[in-house]
């Protein structure tokens, strides 16, 4: 077994499954999702750190959901490197999503405080 509380092994594992690059694209979950941002490149991100690409990939759990606390204690198999754009995008879209989650509980527990129909 690997001790994966070491970083440095961890994130050479998991950019080893994608030979350095962004592992953002249509079939890997945690990736951005976004078609839109990978158009040229048939919906894959090629991003990869080097000459001119001075940004690492950041390694973060598949699931955008992961508390810290836990995200910590994760291997490889549930991680994903993503780069800066893609993490972004990514980003942006969770927190997209937990907000809408929020109103619909507020919209829920207000039906539930001022039940009109028991008037
Ligand atoms: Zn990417
Ligand atoms: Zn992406």
């Amino acid at each position: 077994m690997h001790d994966y509380s070491d970083l440095d092994s961890r994130y050479a594992a998991v950019t080893a499954r994608t030979d350095g690059a962004c592992g953002c694209g249509p079939d890997s979950p945690g990736g951005c999702g976004s078609r839109k941002a990978h158009a040229r490149t048939a919906s894959s991100c090629t991003y990869r750190p080097g000459a001119g690409r001075p940004e690492p990939l950041v390694v973060v759990p598949i699931d955008p959901d992961t508390p810290l606390a836990v995200a910590a204690g994760l291997g490889p198999d549930d991680l994903i490197a993503l780069c800066r754009a893609c993490y972004t995008t990514r980003t942006n879209a969770a927190a997209a999503r937990a907000a809408a989650r929020h109103a619909e509980r507020l919209a829920a527990a207000q039906t539930s405080i001022f039940d009109f129909d028991a008037a």
